[in-house]
C-alpha cells in the first residue's frame, strides 16, 4: 500500500459508531458515545462506545452462557476455527493495518510486523493446543491415573493502545485454544482495528465466545475487572494499573496475567562491526516509534568504540525519515496523543536537569497536514544509568548512551531497573554473548537480533515487567487449570485412617 491521503480514509467504509460487540453483534452504548480520532491529523474516524457497568454485565453474561458449550468444543473444531481467524485476518490485514495506522499515528510499514506476529499467534496456538493439551493417563494400583486440562471460565482481558492487534492476538489466542469465553476492552485510543477484527470473528465463532467492550479505563476496565462473574484477568499496560489488577486479582483469587512496562538494555561490545551494531540499536529504540515496552532504550557502548558509535548513531537518526504515517517510506510518525507527545517532551526536560546531555533530537517536529499529530525526533541523550531518563519508561523514540568498560560493572548498571522484559547484546563472541545473557533479569534476550521474535518463545517480565508468560504454550497453561482424577476399580480393604 503506497502513499495513502485522506480521500483513502473513506475507502475504508468504517463504521459511525462502534458499540459493544456482544453476543456476535455491534450493539448500542449504554452511556453514548465519545470520538476516535486519526492521531496524526485530529480528523475524528467514528465514535467509540464509552462502555460500563451496563455493558460489561452484558457482556460477561454473554460470554458465561457461551461458556459451557465452547469449552466442550473438541480441540479439533478449536484448533480448525483458530487457523481459519488466522486466514481471515490475513485476508483482511490490509484494511486493518491502515485503519490502525490511522488509529495509532505509527507508520504502515510497521503493521506488516505486527500483523505477521498476530496472524502467527493463532496459528501457533491452532497447533498448540493439539500437542500441549491432550491430558495423560497411566495405571495404577487397581486403576487409573488421569490428568486433564480445563479452560478456566469467562476471561477478562484489557489491552493498551501501541500495538492493537499484536496484543488482542497475544490475548485471544491461547485463551480461545484453551476452551475459554472472553470479554476484552480494547483501549480507549486505539480501539477501531480490533472491534473490526471482532466483527469478522462473529462469522467464525458462535456467539458470545468473544465480547469486546471499548470504552475509559476507569470506566468499562474497572467495571470489568470489578465484575463477579469473572474467572481470570489478563492486563497489559502500565505498572500502576497493573498492580490494581494484580490487587483484585489477589482479593478474590483469580489467576492473573500482567504484561506491564519496560526499560531494556542493550550492551554493545568493542568487537561489533560498527555499522551494523547502529542499524541493530537504531531498531531497537525507533520501531513502533518508541511506544513500546520492549525496545532497547539503555544503550551500554564499550569505551574502546563509544565515540565512532555514538556519532555514527547521531549520523543514522538524522537519516529516519519522519512524516506521514500512511506513507510507505516514513520511519518515524506520530506520538498516540498530545498527553503522550508532552510527556515525552518532558523527560527531555528531566534529563536536561539532571544534567544528562542530549545529543541529537529532543523537538517535536511539524508534518505538513498533520500538524495535530505529535511527530518526535529520534532523540540520543547521553546519561548516567542511574539517571531518571535511563530509569523510567519514555514510550518516544529516545535512547540514553552510557560507556562501559568492566564487564561486571555493565552487567550490574544494566540489571539496575525496576523492569525486566527484554535486553539485547551485540558482540562477535557468543561465549561472552551467552555468559551475558544468562545474567540478565529479563524474560527475552536477542544477541545480535533486537526484537528476533521467534513464535511460540515464552514472552513476559521479570521484576515489575509482570507476572506470566504470552506468546508461547506457557499462556495455555495460564488460561487453563490441571484436574487429577484417580480412578479405581473398586474400594481398597483399608481407609486412610485405618
Ligand atoms: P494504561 O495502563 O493506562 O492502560 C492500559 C489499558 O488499561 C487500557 O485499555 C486502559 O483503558 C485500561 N485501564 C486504565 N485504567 C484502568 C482501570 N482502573 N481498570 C481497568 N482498566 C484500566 O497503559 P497505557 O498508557 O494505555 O499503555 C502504555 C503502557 O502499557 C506502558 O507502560 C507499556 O509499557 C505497557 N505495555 C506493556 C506491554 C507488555 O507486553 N509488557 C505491551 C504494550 C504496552
Amino acid at each position: 500500500m503506497e502513499a495513502i491521503g485522506k480521500a483513502n480514509v473513506a475507502d475504508l467504509k468504517l463504521a459511525d459508531q462502534y458499540g459493544p460487540l456482544i453476543n456476535g453483534e455491534i450493539v448500542e452504548a449504554a452511556n453514548g458515545y465519545f470520538d476516535s480520532v486519526n492521531a496524526a491529523t485530529g480528523e475524528v474516524l467514528a465514535q467509540l462506545g464509552r462502555g460500563g457497568k451496563e455493558d460489561v454485565d452484558k457482556a460477561v453474561e454473554a460470554a458465561r452462557a457461551a461458556f459451557p458449550s465452547w469449552a466442550s468444543t473438541s480441540i479439533e473444531e478449536r484448533s480448525i476455527l483458530l487457523n481459519k481467524i488466522a486466514e481471515v485476518l490475513e485476508e483482511n490485514q490490509d484494511r486493518l493495518k491502515l485503519i490502525e495506522c490511522m488509529d495509532t499515528g505509527r507508520a504502515i510499514h510497521e503493521f506488516d510486523l505486527d500483523y505477521q506476529l498476530a496472524i502467527n499467534q493463532f496459528r501457533y496456538f491452532a497447533g498448540a493446543i493439539l500437542t500441549h493439551y491432550q491430558g495423560d493417563s497411566r495405571p495404577v494400583d487397581n486403576g487409573y491415573l488421569i490428568t486433564k486440562k480445563e479452560p478456566l471460565g469467562v476471561c477478562a482481558q484489557i489491552i493498551p493502545w501501541n500495538v492493537p492487534m499484536i496484543m488482542t492476538s497475544f490475548k485471544l489466542a491461547p485463551a480461545l485454544a484453551a476452551g475459554n469465553t472472553i470479554v476484552l476492552k480494547p483501549a480507549e485510543d486505539a480501539c477501531i482495528s480490533v472491534i473490526e477484527f471482532g466483527k469478522l470473528l462473529s462469522d467464525i465463532l458462535p456467539p458470545g465466545v468473544v465480547n469486546m467492550v471499548p470504552g475509559y479505563g476507569n470506566e468499562a476496565g474497572q467495571a470489568l475487572i470489578d465484575h463477579p462473574d469473572i474467572d481470570k484477568l489478563a492486563f497489559t499496560g502500565s505498572v500502576e494499573v497493573g498492580r490494581l489488577v494484580g490487587r483484585t486479582a489477589g482479593d478474590r483469587i483469580l489467576p492473573v496475567t500482567l504484561e506491564l512496562g519496560g526499560k531494556a538494555p542493550h550492551i554493545i561490545f568493542p568487537d561489533v562491526d560498527i555499522e551494523t551494531a547502529v542499524e541493530n540499536a537504531t531498531l531497537g529504540y525507533t520501531f513502533f516509534n518508541g511506544e513500546s515496552c520492549i525496545l532497547g532504550t539503555r544503550l551500554f557502548i564499550h569505551d574502546d568504540i563509544y565515540d565512532e558509535f555514538v556519532d555514527k548513531l547521531i549520523e543514522r537518526a538524522k537519516e529516519i525519515k519522519i512524516g506521514p504515517p500512511t506513507d510507505r517510506s516514513t520511519r518515524l510518525a506520530s506520538l498516540i496523543n498530545e498527553k503522550q507527545g508532552k510527556r515525552v517532551l518532558n523527560y527531555f526536560e528531566i534529563a536536561r536537569n539532571e544534567g544528562a546531555k542530549i545529543l541529537y533530537g529532543g523537538n517535536r517536529v511539524t508534518v505538513p497536514g498533520h500538524e495535530h499529530g505529535y511527530f518526535i525526533e529520534p532523540t540520543i541523550i547521553e546519561a548516567e544509568s542511574h539517571m531518571r531518563i535511563a530509569q523510567e519508561e519514555i514510550f518516544g523514540p529516545a535512547a540514553t548512551v552510557t560507556r562501559w568498560s568492566d564487564i561486571d560493572e555493565v552487567v550490574k548498571a544494566a540489571n539496575e531497573v525496576d523492569y525486566g522484559l527484554a535486553a539485547g547484546i551485540m558482540t562477535d563472541n557468543m561465549e561472552n554473548g551467552l555468559a551475558v545473557a544468562n545474567r540478565m533479569e529479563a524474560g527475552s534476550v536477542w544477541i545480535n537480533s533486537y526484537f528476533n521474535f521467534q513464535t511460540g518463545a515464552p514472552f513476559g517480565g521479570y521484576k515489575n515487567s509482570g507476572v506470566g508468560r504470552e506468546y508461547s504454550k506457557e499462556a495455555l497453561d495460564s488460561y487453563s487449570q490441571s484436574k487429577t482424577i484417580v480412578a479405581a476399580y473398586k474400594r481398597p480393604p483399608y481407609g486412610t485412617f485405618l
